[in-house]
């Protein structure tokens, strides 16, 4: 096969180094999973075999499992029936994702709830929200990702902090410990890894409380933040984490690849745009632009951080004042220019007006060509509404297309990108934060997502800790002084 940029491939380079399972099926009905090796460089990160067995042992389970889940509806349903019941009928446990949040939030909270999955030996289930099922492909084999279509969606809507099953009500206030006694541990539970969560249900990361979690089979989680971090605290978590993922940095880029297979739809916007704009160019530069509060945030400021980061960093060329009859000649017949293509994101198209203004009005100093393209300009963000969140996927995944990443802080949408490209994006700095003053971005350290709010480290409630301080690889982010990632 040949790679849009010219790079051939081997055919077994689309399970990406083991990553994929090889399944006819799965592959057939998706073409996104065949075929998108092909529109990134070979990552320089490689699963470990044990990911990968765990992986295959995974689907196994997955499939065993997701058969069992039908079953259990029935108490979802009407809330009389025997709980207990189920409890014997099948050894299956559960962790439920609940749609909710952005997109580049449910990538993080996908990886981040599937990993725990993976951990602590139950599946993941995906509740369908407006249109996950629209968004990606099945990632297992000979099964569902899904909720069961007749799960009722009154019960998940009532999953919220007064919920009487709530995890963090189990925990009792100021005794630092769990007070249910082993015979009336419930059959499930809900937790609240929301950004507000409460110092109850923030013991999730706490070892004695991972062991009554244990014992719930079906644990049912709203979260819309990265807390993998965090999980690196609870010692036997901790252990396998260490084992799975020798490389610590590529935590999020392996299991995002694993999961997030576009659907035929989204993968075909996706290829026609990278196909159009994008392909036989010598460098993609992805500038991914959010703004979280545009009333606040002057669109020139914008603008000028984007081109103090970009040409201050030698990741695009500058332009000069030369007599445009010194400018090579007729470039597209000579073609001996470097070519660059831009890709913007960003819901407003002012940013990407002025870099390709700046590009068209004057030649650059090194000759090269600067192609600046924007995908869309969505104007504001309408999470839920399936043909915005198409878009807003399939830039996510141009984006991680990139050679070079330029992204926006605290956006999830761009650690997305980054954690699927496997690159360390520039990171532009948050316009008024005393403690950057004086540059407009930096390297990041590493491709993992920021966790925007670990909580204290105090499973002895001895007062809590930094949770930066504990591990010498978990530490506090660039762009969210508190926040954590892995290194
Ligand atoms: P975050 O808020 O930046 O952390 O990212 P999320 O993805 O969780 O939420 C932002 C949402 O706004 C996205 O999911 C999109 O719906 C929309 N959005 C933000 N930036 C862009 C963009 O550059 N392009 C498109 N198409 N949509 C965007």
């Amino acid at each position: 096969t040949n790679h849009p940029a010219g790079v051939s491939r081997s055919k077994e380079d689309y399970l990406l180094g083991g990553l994929l399972l090889d399944d006819p099926q799965l592959t057939q009905n998706c073409r996104s999973r065949a075929q998108q090796h092909l529109y990134r460089k070979a990552s320089r990160f490689l699963p470990s075999n044990i990911l990968i067995s765990r992986l295959r042992n995974y689907e196994a389970l997955h499939r065993k499992c997701a058969v069992d889940a039908k079953h259990f509806v029935q108490i979802f349903k009407s809330p009389g029936a025997d709980a207990e019941a189920l409890r014997t009928a099948s050894d299956c446990r559960f962790a439920v994702w609940i749609a909710w949040s952005g997109l580049g939030n449910r990538l993080m909270t996908l990886v981040a709830t599937f990993l725990y999955a993976l951990l602590t030996d139950r599946i993941l289930l995906v509740d369908r929200g407006t249109d996950m099922s629209d968004l990606f492909c099945e990632p297992f084999p000979n099964s569902s990702w899904f909720l069961p279509v007749d799960f009722p969606q009154s019960w998940l809507e009532g999953l919220n902090r007064s919920n009487p099953y709530r995890f963090g009500h189990l925990i009792d206030k100021g005794k630092c410990s769990v007070h249910v006694n082993v015979s009336s541990i419930p059959v499930y539970s809900y937790v609240d890894l929301t950004h507000s969560f409460d110092l109850q249900d923030r013991r999730f990361f706490c070892e004695e409380e991972q062991k009554v979690l244990n014992q719930i089979p079906w644990l049912f989680l709203r979260t819309n933040i990265y807390f993998v971090p965090s999980l690196y605290f609870v010692p036997p978590l901790n252990k396998k984490l260490e084992k799975f993922f020798p490389q610590r940095e590529a935590l999020f880029h392996h299991l995002a690849r694993y999961l997030f297979h576009p659907s035929n739809d989204v993968w075909g916007r996706i290829i026609r745009f990278y196909d159009a704009y994008l392909s036989n160019v010598d460098q993609i530069v992805g500038l991914q632009i959010r703004i979280f509060d545009p009333t606040k945030t002057p669109t020139e400021n914008v603008t000028s951080q984007v081109f103090a980061c970009v040409l201050g960093n030698k990741i695009l060329p500058n332009t000069s004042n030369a007599d445009a009859n010194e400018q090579p000649w007729a470039a597209h017949i000579v073609r001996e220019n470097k070519v660059i293509s831009v890709l913007v994101t960003s819901l407003h198209r002012g940013h990407y007006d002025s870099v390709r203004k700046f590009y068209l009005h004057q030649p650059t100093e090194d000759g090269s060509l600067v192609r600046v393209n924007l995908p869309s300009h969505e104007g504001e963000q309408r999470t839920d509404k399936p043909d915005h969140d198409k878009q807003a996927l399939a830039e996510i995944f141009l984006l991680s297309f990139s050679e070079t990443l330029v992204t926006s802080p605290m956006s999830t949408f761009g650690y997305a990108a980054q954690g699927l490209a496997g690159i360390r994006p520039w990171l532009l700095t948050r316009p008024g934060e005393d403690s950057y003053p004086n540059f407009a971005c930096m390297k990041a350290f590493s491709v993992e997502p920021c966790f925007h709010v670990p909580p204290l480290f105090d499973c002895d409630c001895q007062g809590g800790t930094d949770p930066g301080k504990i591990i010498p690889f978990v530490r506090h982010c660039e762009d969210v002084r508190w926040g954590l990632k892995l290194s």
